[in-house]
């Protein structure tokens, strides 16, 4: 018998891993705290699943920052393969105008529906409304179900329990005290490609919370980005304001506060723009009509308060950002299981067999597929390993021995399917 695999959620880097292992014929146990898998994927998928990105290999790894070790995943797992299993799963991807891929039906729900039944044709079991709670002091994972607690002893783990952002959905940031308690380092769980907080006026929330401001340009610290943005009742969100959103982040949590510049009219240079305001004399309603400004950034302008010459007010218009949105609205999770504790295979150094993988690791890139191409990358090169039984400097990895009963020793040994406990 081969040796057992428990990978803890359901989420797209549970869900590869899942699959690379199966397939090559080890036996496979999803566990996930939810009633169904794939949740966050699924509400990803909404405004469409925006897989991973078309642009070149050095300029899609450099998202990652300074995560090499994601970076190498993923240019071993690249774009192009992931192009290729979502084809695989009768979803052939396209390309969107701005590089990004979809799966051909857009959303994710059936390309779930497709994943799901290829994982259970490989074998794959899946335990839902599993939380997983630590382990016991005999090393085997402890679950709480619907029926009782659980006590599993598998040959390898495989930690894939997402960030904490939309909880609701699943990842909840609940592990984050487990590995502590493990003595393993984690870096704090922060907001990222999250919506920007400036507090308004009573009035302008009311009337333009939800209206868009479309075209426009937002500089932050020497980066500008064209794009759309969307009035909250507590500041912005939408594409635009989350590519700037990190860096934001890191400065109010520096100074703060932090200062975002927009540009109502960026296909406008100010000369143009000065010509269309028009000189003394008229109202300011009437100026920024001429300027172009539709209703939400005309009362944008009146809503900031500022010094200096019309112009400047529309194609510089200073914005105090007072914080983020909570972590519970972000797209996605800063922070996490710091890189440092794993080896190149995604292995925590000083436990062996087991692995973290996804979007509960400290990386983080923008919104544009980079998130879901890291998610299943960095499951692939887990489950490579594992499957080639080696680890970091040649070695094989060493099964764990834990409990003295024969029985798990078996299991440990690879020699039996991993036993599920009731336990106490
Ligand atoms: C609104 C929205 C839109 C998005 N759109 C995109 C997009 O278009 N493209 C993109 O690349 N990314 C997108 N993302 C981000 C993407 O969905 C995530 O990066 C991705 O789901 C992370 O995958 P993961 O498997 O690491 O974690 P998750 O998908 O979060 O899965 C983790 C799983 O672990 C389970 N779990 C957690 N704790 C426990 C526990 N204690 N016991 C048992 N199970 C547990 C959870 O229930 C969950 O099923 C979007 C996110 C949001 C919120």
């Amino acid at each position: 018998m081969t040796p057992s695999v428990a990978i803890i959620g359901g989420g797209p880097a549970g869900l590869m891993a899942a699959e690379m292992l199966a397939q090559a014929g080890r036996a496979v146990t999803i566990y996930d705290r939810m009633p169904s898998l794939g949740r966050k994927f699924q509400l990803a998928g909404r405004g469409g699943l925006n897989l991973t990105h078309t642009e070149p290999l050095p300029r899609f790894l450099a998202r990652y920052g300074p995560a090499t070790l994601v970076q190498d995943a993923v240019a071993d797992w690249p774009p192009d393969a992931l192009r290729a299993w979502c084809a695989g799963l009768d979803e052939a991807p396209f390309v969107g105008s701005s590089g990004r891929v979809f799966p051909r039906s857009f959303k994710a729900t059936p390309l779930l529906r497709a994943w799901l039944r290829r994982l259970a044709a490989a074998g794959v079991q899946v335990r839902t409304s599993h939380r997983w709670t630590g382990w016991t002091d005999e090393g085997a994972l402890r679950f709480t179900t619907r029926t009782g607690d659980l006590e599993v002893q598998p040959s390898a783990t495989i930690l894939a329990l997402g960030g904490a952002s939309w909880p609701r959905l699943g990842s909840d940031g609940s592990w984050v005290p487990l590995l502590e308690a493990a003595g393993i380092a984690i870096a704090p769980l922060r907001p990222a490609n999250v919506g920007l907080l400036h507090p308004w006026s009573a009035h302008f929330a009311d009337r333009f919370a939800g209206h868009p401001l479309k075209r426009i340009a937002a500089t932050f610290e020497g980066t500008t980005i064209r794009g759309e943005a969307l009035i909250t009742k507590g500041g912005l969100e939408g594409g635009l304001i989350y590519a700037l959103s990190a860096p934001i982040r890191d400065a109010v949590a520096t100074h703060g506060t932090a200062t975002l510049t927009l540009d109502l009219r960026p296909d406008l240079d100010p000369a143009a723009l000065a010509a269309r305001l028009g000189g003394h004399g008229q109202s300011l309603s009437n100026a920024l009509r001429r300027a172009g400004l539709d209703p939400a950034a005309a009362a944008l302008v009146r809503e900031i308060a500022a010094p200096g010459q019309l112009p400047d007010r529309v194609k510089a218009l200073k914005l105090q950002i007072t914080g983020t949105s909570p972590i519970d609205r972000a797209i996605s999770t800063a922070g996490g299981l710091t890189l440092s504790n794993l080896d190149s295979t995604f292995m925590l150094t000083g436990h062996p067999n087991l692995y973290a993988i996804g979007e509960m690791l400290d990386w983080e890139a923008p919104t544009g597929g980079y998130l879901l191409q890291a998610a299943f990358s960095t499951a692939v090169t887990a489950a490579n390993a594992i499957l080639s039984g080696v680890t970091e400097g040649g070695h094989r990895a060493p099964i764990v021995i834990a409990g003295p009963d024969p029985a798990t020793q078996a299991v440990a040994a690879g020699i039996a399917p991993h036993d599920e406990t009731p336990a106490g």
